[in-house]
């Protein structure tokens, strides 16, 4: 662990994030902290059942404070795991001597996070002296706020914006509301940045407010669909822990409430929803990234979508973005059945794909949550399905692993291009077919 040893420093000095301190005995006037680096990101190559069962034991050694980026489920998918530098040769050791294979997906994270900070910096210091928004970087809660003002005012024709709830620490939560008029349209469902640390994803949601505005009386398609439907986008789904994932923990995946009688906070947005709720594949220990909540509904964040759709009553698809894997699913997450339109929404998926696939190459799986990924209890889309809403989909984002979460902002515009192309597939598709 030592040989990571970088330098030594007064006790006033404090680690940077993901680093981790060392205090050694005084020596002269100070104390010694020594600042340990390397957090890494390690992938995991599961050949039999035995070894998912040894990586599910692993991911329950509290102490070890790993973070699955990919939980270990079958075979057929590598886990990613961030392990902070202290738990390095522990797990290293684990998995050598169960004889299950890993390489080092990420080498040093805290050089990568430093690479963003420095590029946001950097680039927003450009976006300001040129004042337009720059849909390829990634922005503040704050910045991302005053640009939905902005595209409500300037497509005022066909964008507005709506409240429909506040966040735990009393946030708005803003919709933008595609519309050319009508009365209860039908309506489509987009939602973002659930987990707050998929960060490509909000910012691909931008991206795609603007197409949709600004090719409102441009290109047919969006003016032939927007002049039947409404289009509801949720960019930042959880906005405290977007903040956070700014100020705080750029890994933070949960949102920020407080849990009764523990010290752990938040709860996974996408454990909470309203469909087996509990059931697996969900953790019923406020200290997990996969922390169900309390009850279902618990969350405002996840109780406010859940309200607005059930008061709009005319929400024919409910789409959702998340990162990372390139995977494109329906129904079902909490049980491992076919849904009842299993082949409409499978060929659906794949005609996506497909459109996905046309532009940058990149390749999507489609199937069920349950047979891409694991059984994965109280998800939004088994919750809109169940609901009513035939066209429940959720969507992975770029990348395969390269950079997980951290997905470079070069990838931004063709990451919220092709995805672009893959909700247009499905949303044409419902626009023929929705009564
Ligand atoms: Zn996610």
């Amino acid at each position: 662990m030592t040989e990571h040893a970088q330098k030594w420093k007064g006790e006033s000095t404090r680690c940077r994030r993901l680093q981790t301190c060392i205090r050694k005995p005084p020596k002269g006037d100070h104390q010694r902290v020594l600042c340990v680096q390397k957090h890494q990101v390690l992938r995991i190559k599961i050949k039999n059942e035995e070894q998912v069962r040894k990586l599910q034991f692993l991911e329950t050694l509290e102490h070890l404070k790993l973070d699955f980026w990919i939980n270990p489920s079958t075979f057929s998918r590598p886990v990613d795991v961030r392990v902070p530098a202290n738990s390095l040769q522990a797990v290293k050791v684990f998995l050598e001597s169960h004889r299950i294979e890993y390489s080092i997906l990420i080498k040093d994270l805290q050089a990568v996070l430093d690479r963003e900070k420095q590029e946001m910096v950097a680039s927003q210091q450009t976006e300001r002296s040129s004042n337009t928004f720059n849909y390829g970087i990634y922005h503040s809660l704050s910045s991302i706020y005053e640009e939905l003002d902005n595209l409500a005012s300037e497509y005022s024709n066909v964008v507005s914006k709506l409240q429909i709830g506040q966040s735990y620490e009393k946030r708005p939560l803003y919709v933008l509301k595609f519309s050319t008029g009508g009365s209860n349209r039908p309506a489509i469902w987009i939602d973002a940045g659930i987990h707050s640390r998929e960060w490509v994803t909000q910012a691909s949601a931008m991206w795609i407010a603007k197409k949709l505005a600004s090719d409102y009386g441009n290109d047919p398609s969006i003016t032939s669909l927007l002049d039947k439907m409404d289009v509801f986008l949720l960019p930042v789904t959880n906005p405290d822990g977007y903040e956070f994932t700014h100020t705080t923990n750029r890994m933070w995946r949960k949102t920020r409430s407080k849990n009764a009688g523990s010290l752990c906070i938040g709860v996974d947005p996408n454990r909470n929803w309203d469909a087996g709720f509990g059931g697996p594949g969900a953790s019923s220990n406020p200290c997990s990234d996969s922390y169900r909540g309390p009850s279902a509904n618990s969350e405002v964040e996840v109780k406010s979508v859940v309200d607005f759709i059930k008061n709009h009553g005319n929400v024919v698809a409910f789409l959702t973005l998340h990162s990372y894997s390139q995977l494109l699913m329906y129904p079902y997450g909490y049980k491992c059945t076919q849904p009842a339109d299993y082949a409409e929404l499978d060929a659906l998926g794949k005609a996506a794909a497909n459109a996905i696939q046309s532009l940058h190459g990149t390749t999507f799986t489609v199937g069920s949550i349950c047979t891409t990924i694991y059984q994965a209890s109280g998800g939004s889309i088994d919750w809109s399905y169940d609901y009513g809403i035939k066209y429940s989909f959720a969507f992975e984002l770029r990348d395969t692993g390269r950079y997980g979460f951290l997905l470079p902002a070069s990838q931004i515009i063709p990451t919220a291009e092709e995805t672009w192309l893959g909700l247009k597939t499905i949303i044409e598709h419902v626009r023929d077919n929705a009564h």
